[in-house]
């Protein structure tokens, strides 16, 4: 496994691969790896030659009061889990690497990135589109995966490939829990014991809704009550938002049905948490 901590190095080397004809699937994450990243490196694996994650820590998705500081790392550790995964390049580079001290270029998605969690985090979707359109560019991916669980990142970087023309094939892959149902998510780690056990809330909530559509319940006056009360029975859990989307486009829906994607955020204690589930 090749450890590669400059861009203009990833650039030729992903210069060399595409050469020898060979296919890159890329995962960008921000490392402390879990099991979810995993299922899209063995997907990025299944679907390509050569699968390339990146690590980084990206400054610029961060609000100035956000956790940048705080973000879990260990780097030791996700190296091991990238070797016994047969990753074949890990690209880490630092923020000074990814970004000059003038830097003054961004990539804004205007429409999908207003709503949901755009709302508490302004400049974070402008963060993430930069990112991922630089990563592409050093990484030179045919096919790049990302979690549902971060439904909104994904329609905005959906959105992007298509406004902005990258030649890249964007795959959403399933949200991986862990065996109570709670979404795999490096800020697990903030979670005290007793925010952990009510952090289970969010996908009792999901899965509530789910369960009132498939009795027939289409209402999302009515949806929505019932879990708002789920949630606010929980003494540490701070609902953000309740929303019902389309999946695609992420624009409100007025009732639920097949493709609306049910979005949940809310703060267990002081770690803010995301999960969603899209209606089958
Ligand atoms: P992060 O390191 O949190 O920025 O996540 C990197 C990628 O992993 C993103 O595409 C996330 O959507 C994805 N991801 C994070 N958690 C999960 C999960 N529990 N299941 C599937 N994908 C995930």
């Amino acid at each position: 496994m090749k450890v590669v901590k400059y861009a203009d190095a990833m650039q030729l080397l992903a210069q060399e691969i595409r050469k020898s004809g060979k296919r890159i699937g890329f995962v960008p994450t921000m490392g402390y790896l879990h099991d979810g990243h995993m299922s899209l490196v063995h997907m990025a694996e299944t679907r390509a030659d050569i699968c390339v994650v990146s690590i980084f820590v990206n400054p610029t998705q961060f609000g100035p009061e956000e956790d940048l500081q705080s973000y879990p790392r260990d780097f030791e550790r996700d190296l091991n889990i990238c070797k016994k995964a047969n990753v074949d390049i890990v690209f880490s580079p630092d923020a000074a690497q990814m970004y000059a001290v003038d830097h003054s270029t961004h990539v804004e998605e205007c429409m999908l990135s207003e709503g949901l969690c755009g709302l508490s985090r302004p400049r974070h979707f402008r963060g993430v589109a930069t990112v991922v359109a630089k990563l592409f560019n050093i990484i030179q991916p045919h096919i790049a995966i990302f979690g549902r669980k971060d439904g909104q990142q994904a329609a905005v970087i959906k959105r992007m490939v298509r406004d902005l023309n990258f030649p890249v094939e964007i795959v959403v892959a399933p949200t991986v829990r862990e065996p109570d149902g709670l979404a795999m998510s490096s800020r697990n780690s903030y979670l005290s014991d007793q925010e952990r056990t009510e952090a289970i809330s969010l996908y009792r909530a999901l899965l509530l809704a789910e369960n009132m559509y498939h009795s027939g319940e289409t209402n999302i006056s009515v949806v929505r009550k019932a879990m708002n009360d789920l949630l606010g029975s929980y003494l540490l859990v701070r609902i953000e938002y309740i929303e019902f989307v389309d999946s695609e486009n992420l624009r409100a829906v007025s009732e639920l049905r097949s493709g609306v994607m049910v979005a949940i955020a809310a703060r267990v204690g002081r770690t803010r948490l995301i999960d969603n589930t899209v209606i089958a």
